[in-house]
């Protein structure tokens, strides 16, 4: 049996999916990306495959994707993060049918890819300049506020009445805002709602300018936040997709695109 590997190196979190032959998701695996690129993207891979009984030798083709793509030597190829999202959303997505806006937050930017009726991508913007929108701007903010990143969006959803405003849209002057409007007795929960609310924003400005259309797909590790979901569903007046594991949508598709550079080899190898 073969193996197909797409790695998809962000600025945050390695992440690392297995297909099959037919295309099935076998494993996945997502890691702090810290500053070892390559020995850590190793040391992922290497858990994966003694967790899933897979010899190295069944991974045929790797692809790599992401930030770190150009430092991880191992991968048979590399690809963008544009492609490898849009390979990934059209793969996890088609359940759902034809997507044609994808909404992806990482760890350090944000991106909205526009689709073709074919699937292929039409058009895309990135705002990878600012940490303002993105997960960053989440921990920092889940720091000043003492709690998980993985426990904003449940706190989000025990916010009442409307969302208080929040002007900052700089990550730096935002960490003082949080701190006064704690001092003014402000709930933890209306806090974090007018945190996601001045991202969903920031995110719909964005996909607006790429050219918004429905079904929208959202992802990255952002999307796991489900007080972020709701904001910026409030935000586009519309339902986004969001697949069970968001952070693995790009590593997915650079998965999917190993598999099909493989296969397309092999094919003019034999011909
Ligand atoms: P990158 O590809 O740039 O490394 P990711 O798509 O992996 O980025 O997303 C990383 C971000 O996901 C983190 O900065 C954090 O804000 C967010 N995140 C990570 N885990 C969770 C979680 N369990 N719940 C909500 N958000 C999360």
């Amino acid at each position: 049996m073969n193996y197909f590997a797409g790695i998809d190196i962000g600025s945050t979190a390695i992440k690392i999916v297995l297909i099959d032959e037919e295309s099935n998701i076998i494993a996945s695996r997502t890691t702090a990306t810290g500053s070892h690129f390559h020995a850590n993207t190793i040391e992922a891979l290497e858990y994966l495959l003694e967790k899933g009984g897979i010899e190295r030798d069944n991974v045929t083709y790797m692809m790599a994707t992401g930030y770190g793509r150009k430092l991880f030597k191992d991968a048979d190829e590399r690809i963008s993060e544009i492609s490898a999202n849009a390979a990934g959303a059209r793969h996890i997505g088609k359940e759902f049918g034809d997507i044609k806006t994808i909404i992806n937050l990482g760890g350090q930017d944000a991106k909205v890819i526009v689709l073709d009726d074919d699937g292929h991508v039409k058009n895309f913007v990135m705002n990878d300049k600012c940490a303002a929108g993105t997960g960053r701007f989440l921990e920092v903010a889940a720091r000043n506020l003492e709690i998980e990143v993985s426990d904003l969006g449940d706190c989000h959803l025990k916010a009442e009445g409307a969302p208080i405003a929040m002007n900052s849209t700089c990550t730096v002057f935002a960490e003082s805002e949080i701190i006064s409007l704690l001092a003014n007795n402000n709930k933890k929960e209306d806090i974090i709602a007018a945190l996601h609310y001045s991202i969903a924003k920031r995110v719909a400005r964005l996909a607006r300018r790429g050219g918004l259309e429905g079904p929208v797909f959202f992802d990255g590790g952002p999307a796991m936040n489900k007080g972020l979901v709701a904001a910026l569903e409030d935000e586009l007046m519309c339902e986004v997709i969001v697949p069970g594991i968001p952070q693995i949508t790009t590593a997915c598709g650079a998965a999917v695109l190993a598999k099909e550079a493989y296969i397309s080899y092999s094919v003019s190898a034999d011909a």
